[in-house]
């Protein structure tokens, strides 16, 4: 099963692929998580991409695919994978039409969240995550059940991205719309696109995906 979740940045894609993970079994496959990796640990790739992160912009076609595709050659995506954050431009969603189909497989199912612009200012805003475990919480959204203690790890240290501040949202927002959304139509075309409501609580998100799923695996 491999499923693209499509939406601009707050609409719960990671939140989302991170649940079906657990659930399912797929592999959440996050190449803004992966970029972030690269920056910590210094790789040439994470120097070239910090400063274009930081500001919003996307990161080059060639240098994504190519991490993309490293990533789909370990064994444990067989069971299937869940695209967050990937495609994010037509040559990448072409890129990886192609890398699944050179594997035997394919695309299953493209899940659209829909989510108010406003709303989505205010999660990223809020939005931060535990240090240790990475799990993502909100301020006010999504806190953990004890303040200051991760639900998942009881790791006490959470860390902000440097580009969930308001202005690099908007900008963020404008980049989406211009290189990202087109691929809605792309989809559209292709019989395989499924919308739903982002803006619904994070378990009826879940319930809303992992019925698209069942549906299309027959
Ligand atoms: P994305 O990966 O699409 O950028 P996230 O999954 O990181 O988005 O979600 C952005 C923020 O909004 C996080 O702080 C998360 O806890 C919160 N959030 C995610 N889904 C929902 C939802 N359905 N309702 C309310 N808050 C949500
Ligand atoms: P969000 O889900 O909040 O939009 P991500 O973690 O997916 O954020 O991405 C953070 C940043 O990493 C993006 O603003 C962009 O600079 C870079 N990035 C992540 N995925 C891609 C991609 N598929 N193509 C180009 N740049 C990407
Ligand atoms: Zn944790």
């Amino acid at each position: 099963m491999n499923v693209i979740l499509l939406g601009p940045p707050g609409a719960g894609k990671g939140t989302q692929a991170k649940i079906l993970e657990d659930k399912l079994g797929y592999k959440q496959l996050s190449t803004g998580d992966m970029l972030r990796s690269a920056i910590v640990a210094g790789s040439d790739i994470g120097v070239k991409a910090k400063a274009i992160m930081d500001r919003g912009d996307l990161v080059s076609d060639d240098v994504i695919i190519g991490i993309v595709s490293e990533r789909l050659d370990k064994p444990d995506v067989i069971k299937g994978v869940v695209f967050d954050g990937f495609p994010r431009t037509p040559a990448q969603a072409d890129a990886l039409d192609k890398m699944l189909a050179s594997k035997g497989q394919k695309l299953n199912a493209v899940i659209e969240m829909k989510v108010d612009d406003e709303a989505l200012v205010s999660r990223i805003v809020g939005r931060y995550s535990c240090a240790t475990c990475g799990q993502g919480y909100h301020d006010e959204l999504a806190k953990p059940k004890v303040a200051g203690v991760c639900d998942v790890c009881s790791g006490t240290v959470f860390n902000r991205r440097p580009d969930d501040n308001e202005k690099t949202v908007r900008d963020r927002l404008g980049v989406y719309n211009r290189q990202t959304a087109p691929l809605v139509a792309y989809y559209h075309r292709k019989g395989n696109l499924h919308v739903i409501d982002g803006m619904a609580e994070i378990a009826k998100v879940t319930s809303a995906m992992t019925s698209i799923l069942n549906q299309v695996k027959g």
